[in-house]
């Protein structure tokens, strides 16, 4: 079939690769773009092109071969994403990238739309680490501005003296330093907007973390209404003011005092959005593709409680186990080497709706 759509991915990892299944599902082809020749999105991609982000002929010609471009993850170079902008509608754009790569732009974005963070200082040189520590306060956490993903690139800070090691533990990068909050828990909205400004939003997850990275997320959240909604609202507000086009993930700090703080934006599907696979008829993979391609949006309603539990590491190993479920839906990655830390699969496993249980 030549007169598919065609859908351009930037990146090519266990994202990539459910958007590339849900596109299939609405006629739209992809075409993922990694520098990793052992990409998970390969085997389920209708094209694969094992490139350099920084090949600006080799961009060019994945230009050429598709009517729209995304991305699947935000640590890429924007020039990447701004030649492509020349070429086709990339969406989302260059824009909610380069805020989103960098932990100070996005708190500095966040705050100026009076939308609450933690208590956080730029950290550009070692010699700020100690006038940021006495405005943020300590316990605190020193956190790369780039690159950072699944807890990477942050080192905790308790004391005064410890806060060299740290610098140093970051590799002396630019960093943010934030305060240490005390979690009564995390929460995040999946969001998604078109390109005529309808947005849609998914029932907030509520999201356990350990050493970093996200384990299980719950929906509905057990959470009070009231903060249930005021996140809903914020990311709305959010995707409105970056006139966004396709799906982003927000996630929330809620402290013990009840204040509910932006902890970070995802432009792009996100692990915490993954239990809608098997809780909505539109999951946010064929949500983000139809975003994105133009195509009208799904209704964002769940259909059944779920657990997402993500499979990390040799948590895998217990597959079996989990295909003996009755009611747990297993989802992997194709990923050859289990290391530790990485994520593998994950599983949803569904209840009928609180309310319609006998
Ligand atoms: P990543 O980009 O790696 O997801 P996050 O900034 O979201 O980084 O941090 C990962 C997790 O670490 C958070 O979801 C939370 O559980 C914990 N964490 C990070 N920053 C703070 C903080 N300032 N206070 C309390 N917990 C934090
Ligand atoms: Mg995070």
């Amino acid at each position: 079939m030549t007169d598919r759509a065609r859908l351009g991915i930037l990146g090519g990892g266990q994202l990539a690769r459910m958007l590339s299944v849900a596109a299939s599902r609405v006629g739209v082809a992809t075409h993922v773009y990694s520098d990793q020749a052992a990409a998970p999105a390969r085997h389920v991609a209708s094209r694969f092109t094992h490139g350099d982000y920084l090949d600006p002929a080799a961009l060019d010609r994945f230009a050429e071969s598709v009517d729209v471009v995304t991305y699947e993850f935000e640590n890429l170079p924007v020039e990447a994403v701004r030649q492509l902008e020349r070429q086709r509608p990339v969406r989302p754009g260059s824009v909610p990238l380069s805020v989103c790569q960098d932990r100070l732009v996005e708190k500095r974005w966040l705050n100026d739309r009076g939308l609450p963070t933690v208590t956080w200082a730029a950290v550009d040189g070692q010699e700020d680490l100690a006038p940021a520590v006495a405005t943020v306060g300590l316990p605190a956490v020193l956190k790369t501005r780039r690159m950072g993903y699944d807890g990477k690139g942050q080192v905790r800070i308790e004391s005064p003296e410890e806060a060299d090691a740290a610098w140093a533990a970051i590799g002396g990068q630019a960093a943010v330093l934030e305060k240490y909050v005390d979690l009564a828990y995390e929460l995040s909205v999946i969001v998604a907007r078109d390109g005529g400004g309808e947005v849609v939003s998914f029932d907030p997850g509520m999201n356990e973390h350990s050493e970093g990275i996200l384990r299980v997320t719950r929906v509905p959240a057990d959470a009070p209404a009231a903060i249930v909604d005021a996140a809903r609202q914020a990311a709305e507000t959010i995707v409105g003011a970056f006139d966004y086009v396709g799906v982003m993930g927000i996630e929330y700090f809620v402290t013990a005092g009840g204040e509910l703080l932006v902890n970070e934006m995802a432009p792009r599907v996100h692990n915490s959005g993954h239990w809608s696979q098997n809780g909505c008829v539109v999951d946010q993979f064929e949500q983000h593709v139809r975003a994105v391609m133009g195509l009208p949006l799904g209704s964002g309603r769940r259909y059944a409680d779920v657990v997402m539990t993500n499979l990390i590491g040799s948590d895998v190993l217990s597959l079996d186990k989990w295909l003996r479920e009755p009611n747990a839906a297993v989802h992997l990655y194709g990923k050859a080497e289990v290391r530790a830390g990485r994520k593998m699969g994950h599983v949803n496993v569904v209840a009928p709706l609180a309310g319609n249980r006998q």
